[in-house]
């Protein structure tokens, strides 16, 4: 049952761009995903107040970051809001912000990558930041409040597949399955907890919400 479906056009020349790592800290992609995470886990504590629905869970809210240097992904997790399958459609399918089209137009007449470099770390780069540091990226997601999730992956060069997930739990699990290239770099192996965690130091430490990582192990 799983289907798939074109990147829209302005979102396949952004992913092109991070594929090809224009821009050269790259460390920036998990700041991105933990402050998704971050807005997701405020999303569901205000759908909560709002509507008072008990299948919306906000026990233990949090942000989990799991690395696994074996099959060398790096999994971001929150059960926050999730998204529903025409939000991930719309949401991560599409470039909807008026911003990052804004930012494209100026890409096509900066001149050179450090311009380009400076217009990135100017705009914010979200979600498709991933493919910076991943030849692939996986993720199930699941609304609050609603049955059924979805597992989405692609490669960003093109496409991307949809699937539903029957038990998938609240909120949004990220992994990113780490390009190669990465790992000979110690202080870019992003499979590797300390990497990980000097990151999240660096440029999550104002995130209010707990992150742990690899939760259990130690
Ligand atoms: P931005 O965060 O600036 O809107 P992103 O590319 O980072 O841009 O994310 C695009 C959208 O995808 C977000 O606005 C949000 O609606 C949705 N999204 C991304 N990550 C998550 C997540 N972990 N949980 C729920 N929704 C998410
Ligand atoms: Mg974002």
């Amino acid at each position: 049952m799983s289907e798939t479906i074109e990147f829209q056009a302005e979102a396949r020349q952004l992913l092109q761009l991070m594929i090809h790592s224009i821009y050269s800290d790259k460390d920036v992609f998990l700041r991105e995903l933990v402050s998704n995470a971050s807005d997701a886990l405020d999303k569901v504590r205000l759908a909560s107040y709002v509507d008072k629905d008990v299948t919306v869970e906000t026990d233990d809210l949090h942000v989990e970051l799991v690395t696994d240097a074996e099959n060398r992904t790096l999994t971001v997790r929150d059960n926050g809001i999730g998204m529903t399958r025409e939000e991930v459609v719309e949401l991560i399918g599409t470039i909807a912000k008026s911003g990052t089209a804004e930012m494209l137009a100026q890409m096509k007449d900066a001149g050179s990558t450090e311009q380009t470099a400076e217009l990135i770390g100017q705009f914010g780069i979200g979600f498709y930041s991933s493919f910076m540091v991943a030849e692939r990226v996986e993720m199930t997601t699941r609304k609050a409040g609603t049955a059924e999730g979805v597992h989405w992956e692609s490669t960003g060069e093109g496409t991307y597949t949809l699937e539903p997930v029957p038990d998938a739990p609240q909120g949004t699990a990220i992994t990113l399955h780490l390009k190669p290239e990465d790992a000979e770099d110690a202080l870019h192996d992003y499979a590797n907890p300390d990497t990980v965690r000097r990151i999240v130091k660096r440029y999550s430490d104002f995130i209010t919400w707990p992150i742990r990582l690899n939760p259990g192990e130690e």
